[in-house]
């Protein structure tokens, strides 16, 4: 019986998710860690800070200078297997932050070291990920689909940052 070309191989597997269990190793902090997308259609906007959606603004000229950030945040995670560099964008890094990109960009103006911080609370956290290949072709990094903290007492970065610089504050 011939193999069918098109089910296997490279194609079956570029396709796949992988379920991993792992470790936060380290929050990318030196990069931004988020992206600023259009608020109307989500799409990433280029950082010039007039910059306006092009798409949308065939539609809605001149109301388009709103923008709200999204995150895009690069993690590597020890599995049993290997160290490895995903990226995390909004919906799997909100389970990481608790909070949006927008609210933390605004909690960082008066906190400078929270993405430092954020990342320091994160480290050696476990969690179960789901990896998924990127759709565009040119990206490098596997992207974290899902996200699920396995400690039974994870809380989110936001809110132990709160607790972090209200005893600093209070002392
Ligand atoms: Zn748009």
């Amino acid at each position: 019986m011939r193999r069918s070309k098109t089910m296997e191989g490279p194609v079956a597997a570029a396709a796949a998710t992988t379920t991993v269990m792992c470790t936060v190793i380290a929050i990318d902090h030196s990069n931004q860690l988020w992206y600023r997308a259009c608020s109307l259609c989500e799409r990433t906007l280029p950082e010039s800070p007039n910059s306006i959606c092009k798409f949308c603004s065939h539609y809605n000229i001149g109301t388009l200078s709103s923008f709200k950030r999204l995150f895009r945040v690069l993690v590597s995670i020890a599995t049993d297997k290997e160290v490895r560099n995903v990226v995390c964008f909004d919906r799997a890094a909100r389970v990481l932050f608790g909070c949006s990109a927008d609210e933390f960009f605004d909690f960082a103006k008066f906190h400078p070291f929270s993405a430092l911080d954020a990342d320091k609370i994160l480290e050696g956290e476990m969690f179960r990920m789901t990896l998924s290949k990127p759709k565009s072709g040119n990206a490098q990094h596997l992207r974290v689909a899902s996200v699920v903290p396995l400690r039974s007492g994870f809380q989110p970065a936001i809110e132990s940052l709160r607790k972090l610089y209200g005893v600093r504050a209070s002392s």
